[in-house]
């Protein structure tokens, strides 16, 4: 797990990428999501996601749903399953997700 900036050197892939969210774009992916996720669940496989934090310079235009994210406002990455709610480990690709943590 990737847990400060300077460890994100080597796993970007450029800068200066903007990506502008909306509400439309991510109820869209949301509901891509949801259904990989019932998937997923059906089978007990893990479902791998990167956690990426970014750090926001104006919270009133992020809560108008008008959020613009790119590699330089990023402050922590990591991996781990959505599901099991685990960092991944290596092993972890050997064995089956249990679900929700309890
Ligand atoms: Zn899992």
């Amino acid at each position: 797990m990737t847990d400060h900036p300077s460890d994100l050197t080597e796993g970007m892939t450029g800068t200066g990428v903007t990506v502008a969210v909306d509400g439309d774009r991510i109820q869209r992916a949301s509901n891509r999501f949801n259904e990989q996720l019932r998937v997923a669940r059906l089978a007990g496989e893990h479902v791998w996601v990167a956690t990426v934090a970014h750090r926001v310079d104006d919270p009133t235009a992020a809560v108008a749903g008008q959020l613009h994210l790119d590699a330089e406002s990023i402050v922590y990455a990591g991996v781990g399953c959505f599901i099991c709610e685990t960092p991944y480990e290596p092993r972890m690709l050997t064995r089956r997700c249990k679900g929700e943590p309890r």
